[in-house]
């Protein structure tokens, strides 16, 4: 755990207790803060007190008592309207900040010689697989690395800092909203396409919070933008008129001057005097597709911006072992490879996946989102055949019909065992596909469960054929 410094012997206000909002109380106190805790839900509040934290109502409260308000990251603040929480604060005129906020005045808190090296990663889409192969890469350079934030392990819940840490921390813009100190040393925003508008109150609101990682950077620091979309390519155009080290990492189709680049899978340094081919990533053992091609630049320059050399960057790219859920081969039976990409709940991701291969057997279905799969057309002509799981299933057959082979197959279960008979009767190099474009939650309690229900399915077609090799 980190303890928080800057608000010793003062009292924070902690509204949500989930599990950010607890870590942060635990690591409030350790750093000589005093809290008060509150939740509406009775399950929150009775978690802080089991903890023997004190719960205080903050609709009662006296605020002029609170020096900050810590706000979970789920919590609305502006839209689509401001918790009451967040109304009392500002009333009060206490500040509202979130736990990467608490994180960074730490940091900048610390003595020089102690001062960690901090990465922080944002965007619409790419966020974990960046932020994991970026720890990665680091860590595999021996660097005392610890990758959390927004995936896996909450911020504070990290090990204490000290000068030869590196923090490598996926930011999103719920979590962006709530910081205004935080000055990482490497800087990267992947892409920005519309996404959870709603709490952000339109695309300028949503944009202006993921803009918050590039804050407070100065000439020492390095901004790494990606120029794929038109909304980074202007905020990249502004920082680098401002004099701001910039580095652009692209998925390009041709040679594009400088910046880090992956032409057709083969990733290029153009930021020295000369142009270094890095690695080929069609050789990467999980870096598939060229959505992947954006991260890996992003995070080959990320990781050279904090001091890893490029041909152990470039190694570590060879052997990163990939993110459970998403585009994870989890076996391969024959000549047929068997891909998880749960992660993908909307169309936008499935069509990562989709894009990624010529021809696949694909599971899709589940709870759908607005649009539905119709957005895939012109990616029907690559399903061999497609097997439909969950709610969304017979609204797919029908935007199917007549462009692609389909089945209703109900359950993941069925579904897997079904793709795989096809596949393997095709007598060729096949992939079958889990990449739902749609949300699990009519049948499963997360897409990591889902993910997990296909990794059984698969390992229960693996076992009879173990038998047989062992028989
Ligand atoms: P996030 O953390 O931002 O949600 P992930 O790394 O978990 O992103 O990837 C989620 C899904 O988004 C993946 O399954 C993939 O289909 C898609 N994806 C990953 N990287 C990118 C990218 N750079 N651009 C567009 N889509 C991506």
């Amino acid at each position: 755990m980190i303890p928080i410094r800057g608000f010793e012997g003062r009292k924070v206000a902690v509204f949500g207790l989930g599990r950010t909002g607890l870590t942060a109380a635990r690591a409030l106190v350790a750093g000589g803060a005093e809290v008060a805790l509150w939740d509406e839900k009775e399950g929150g509040r009775a978690a802080a007190i089991a903890e023997g934290f004190p719960v205080v109502d903050l609709k009662t409260a006296d605020w002029s008592s609170f020096a900050a308000l810590m706000l979970s990251p789920g919590v609305p603040l502006t839209h689509p309207k401001p918790n009451w929480t967040v109304e009392m604060a500002r009333a009060a005129g206490v500040e509202i900040l979130g736990d990467i906020e608490l994180f960074a005045r730490t940091v900048n808190a610390a003595p020089a010689h102690k001062r960690p090296r901090v990465a922080a990663i944002t965007g619409t889409n790419g966020k974990s697989t960046t932020t994991a192969l970026l720890g990665h890469l680091c860590a595999s350079a021996g660097r005392d690395t610890r990758v959390g934030g927004n995936i896996g392990i909450g911020v504070l819940d990290l090990p204490d800092m000290h000068g030869g840490a590196v923090y490598v921390l996926e930011t999103s813009s719920y979590q962006l909203d709530l910081t205004s100190s935080l000055k990482p040393d490497a800087a990267v925003l992947l892409n920005i396409s519309p996404d959870h508008l709603d709490r952000h109150g339109g695309m300028e609101g949503y944009v202006a919070a993921k803009r918050r990682v590039l804050l407070n950077q100065t000439k020492g620091d390095t901004a790494i933008i990606g120029v794929d979309d038109a909304w980074c390519q202007r905020i990249c155009t502004e920082i680098t008129a401002a004099n701001h080290r910039t580095i652009w990492p692209r998925s390009a189709s041709r040679s594009m001057g400088r910046g880090v680049y992956a032409i057709q899978g083969v990733l290029y340094d153009a930021t020295g005097d000369r142009v270094i081919e890095v690695a080929d990533l069609l050789r990467a053992r999980s870096l598939p597709g060229r959505h992947n091609w954006q991260n890996a630049a992003a995070a080959y320059a990320a990781a050279r911006a904090l001091g890893v050399p490029a041909e152990e960057a470039a190694e570590g790219l060879m052997t990163f072992p990939g993110l459970a859920h998403r585009m994870e081969t989890v076996a391969m039976i024959g000549r047929v490879r068997f891909v998880n990409d749960s992660k993908a709940t909307n169309a936008d991701a499935a069509r990562q996946a989709l894009s990624s291969y010529p021809r696949v057997y694909w599971i899709a279905g589940g709870q759908p989102k607005e649009g539905g799969i119709a957005p895939l057309d012109d990616l029907f002509g690559r399903v061999a055949k497609a097997y439909l799981i969950g709610e969304g299933a017979s609204d797919f057959g029908k935007v199917l019909e007549g462009r692609a082979p389909c089945v209703q197959s109900g359950t993941i279960e069925a579904a897997t065992a079904a793709a795989f008979a096809d596949a393997e009767a095709s007598g060729e190099d096949a992939i079958v596909l889990l990449s739902p474009a749609c949300a699990s939650f009519d049948q499963f309690s997360d897409f990591e469960a889902r993910g997990e229900a296909f990794r059984a399915a698969v390992e229960s077609l693996q076992r009879p054929a173990l038998k047989g090799a062992r028989a």
